[in-house]
């Protein structure tokens, strides 16, 4: 900043300190676009705000990264303030599976004798080697500090969880739902349920299972326990709309505004603000940047109707002069970014998130869904009633341990030897219908009254979604394709075509061999009323690509400089390749602890 800008901004900090206590000069958010010197220079420090709340530290988002951002500098002796938007804390980390990544030589490896280091964690989440069968690298495009920083943050991250009431099951770390974490020794460990209620259920587990079901209740109630015993201040309903900045492109920031049930507030930061908003695939606009065919039918992010991954973290913090950072990371095709979806005829249809009537959510998702486990008993069509891929066909894959065998890290051999698997189900299924439009509109798993009978499927309400147009049934194909209406449909099936789909795939299964898509030996003819049609649209997951930080979790504009006072972790961060947990948790510990370090305005 020159020398007269920042003498100038001096003096308005000290005009703004002498109002009233808390009233102050004001940032205003500015344009997205307004990042640079050039737009800092002209923008003028505008209006005065009215502070109604102050602490020193301001965390937005009660869940992975923001939980024990706010413990942690609030134990270090910070008056913390912690926003949520949800009525409850968690974000998509209680409703998670608990399956916690976190290695480098923790107390639980070592119990198990599994040998890890820091420098082992570095290596392998930059080992530019590693790829995938279809010749993704899970870890080529890693930020380098960023890495580093979570291998040495790693351990102790984990000995605070369990230092802070999370219990783990007590067993050797594994590779049980983990992407991308290394393919050198097991690190996932898992968080125990105990007796927290479920928020999918609303009923804890049952007693012989509290202590080996993996599950993110376990891992976030106890931290809104520790967060309460040390005294952060808790807004739920609180929704975080804009950051203050002393102008949009320059200078320090002061605190956010939110609204809640209406009303506005402003909420001063003396020291810092730390962004845990959780990334954004569930805001249309902002992930089309990445991939332009995830447009609305996309409408089941992981985690939703819990809470919202809106990129309002992001968009705040572009609207003072962040920068995003590592957004391959978010097209690479590997981990679980775009997911196959198990779960059918409802919305919210992610794999492992099944939203039963005892939920307090289970109003906004409406339906629990029919789990397919075997893929032979449907069909899955695309808007126009046409197959477009074998069914069995997975969703993208991704690296964890062991996967590369035998691995010599860095060598070129690693990916020499990985034998080319294409796993395009995802990319099919996003393809579109060839008529100039993006997205690849609804997919429909289709089957009949012998299905449900194998499968054992109840194709009714609690289960299935009739009213908001998620499921149809009708006593013959035609009617069957013509009750398909609903928003994501923009365009009517032919039932002609959805006819001719069937019967083509019955031939396949006469013949034992699909011609279209080689399905292994269809084995189902669709042939006994009533047919179904059940919503099997791909599911929106991960985000590994967000604003632009370094080691210490400052967020950095365009030109690579920190923004003073202004932090952010997990899924809203960019730079980093691994799915979920460990990075937001450890992420937002680094963010925490570096928050109370700053000089208090
Ligand atoms: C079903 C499911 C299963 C998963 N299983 C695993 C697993 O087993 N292992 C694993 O490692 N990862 C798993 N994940 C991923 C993991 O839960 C997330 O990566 C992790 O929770 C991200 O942490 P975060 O802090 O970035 O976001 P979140 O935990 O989602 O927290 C973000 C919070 O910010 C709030 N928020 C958003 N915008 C605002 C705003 N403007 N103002 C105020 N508050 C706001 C949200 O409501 C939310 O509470 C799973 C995710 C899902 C959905």
């Amino acid at each position: 900043m020159p020398a007269q800008q920042e003498k100038d901004s001096n003096i308005s900090r000290r005009q703004f300190l002498s109002r009233a206590g808390v009233a102050g000069t004001a940032a205003v958010v500015g344009s997205l676009a307004s990042g640079s010197a050039s737009a800092a220079e002209e923008a003028p420090i505008k209006s005065a705000i009215n502070w109604d709340q102050e602490a020193d530290v301001v965390v937005i988002g009660a869940g992975a990264t923001g939980m024990p951002a706010a413990i942690v500098a609030r134990e270090a002796g910070a008056r913390v303030i912690l926003v949520e938007a949800n009525f409850d804390i968690g974000g998509h980390a209680i409703t998670s599976s608990g399956n916690v990544p976190l290695g480098g030589g923790t107390s639980i490896q070592k119990k198990a004798g599994i040998i890890d280091s820091p420098d082992l964690v570095f290596q392998d989440l930059t080992d530019w080697s590693v790829v995938e069968p279809n010749g993704f690298p899970d870890y080529r495009y890693n930020d380098r500090e960023i890495i580093r920083a979570f291998a040495d943050n790693s351990v102790q991250s984990f000995e605070w969880l369990v230092a802070h009431g999370v219990i783990f099951v007590d067993k050797a770390p594994d590779t049980a739902g983990g992407t991308s974490v290394g393919n050198s020794v097991p690190r996932e460990m898992h968080a125990a349920a105990m007796d927290w209620p479920m928020v999918q259920t609303g009923q804890p587990v049952a007693p012989a299972v509290r202590a080996t079901t993996s599950t993110g209740n376990g891992l976030m109630r106890p931290l809104e326990v520790a967060a309460k015993k040390a005294g952060v201040q808790i807004l739920l309903e609180h929704r975080m709309t804009s950051i203050h900045r002393e102008a949009p492109g320059s200078g320090r920031v002061l605190g956010i505004a939110v609204e809640n049930k209406g009303a506005k507030l402003n909420i001063r930061a003396t020291k810092a603000v730390i962004i845990g908003t959780g990334g954004s695939t569930g805001n249309v606009n902002f992930r089309r940047m990445f991939d332009p065919r995830l447009t609305e039918e996309y409408c089941a992010v992981a985690g939703m109707p819990w809470s919202d991954q809106d990129a309002s973290g992001e968009i705040a913090a572009m609207g003072i002069g962040a920068s995003l950072w590592g957004l391959y990371n978010e097209v690479g095709e590997f981990g679980t970014t775009i997911t196959k979806s198990d779960l059918i005829g409802c919305q919210y249809n992610y794999r492992v998130l099944t939203w039963m009537p005892g939920s307090p959510v289970f109003k906004l998702a409406r339906a629990s869904g029919l789990k397919v486990l075997d893929w032979q008993n449907v069909i899955m069509v695309n808007m126009l009633g046409n197959r477009f891929y074998d069914e069995t066909g997975a969703q993208f894959s991704a690296n964890d341990a062991g996967q590369v065998d035998p691995y010599t890290p860095g060598s070129y051999l690693n990916a020499e030897k990985i034998k080319y698997k294409p796993s395009n189900f995802i990319n099919a299924a996003l393809a579109g219908i060839g008529d100039g439009h993006n997205g690849g509109g609804p997919i429909w798993a289709i089957f009949d009254a012998d299905a449900v009978t194998r499968a054992r499927w109840k194709p009714e309400p609690p289960n299935v979604d009739f009213d908001a147009g998620f499921f149809f049934t009708a006593d013959t194909i035609p009617d069957l394709a013509a009750k398909i209406v609903m928003k994501y449909q923009r365009v009517p099936m032919p039932p002609e075509n959805l006819e001719k789909t069937i019967s083509r795939y019955n031939s396949f299964v006469d013949a034992g061999k699909d011609e279209d898509f080689g399905k292994p030996a269809p084995k189902y003819k669709i042939a006994k009323a009533p047919f179904y049609a059940a919503w099997a649209t791909p599911t929106i997951h991960d985000c590994r690509a967000g604003l632009r930080i370094n080691a210490k979790c400052q967020v950095q504009d365009m030109n690579a400089n920190v923004i003073p006072g202004l932090y952010c972790g997990g899924e809203s961060a960019g730079g980093f390749s691994l799915h979920g947990l460990a990075r937001a948790i450890c992420q937002g510990l680094i963010a925490g602890r570096n928050a109370v370090a700053e000089e208090a305005m």
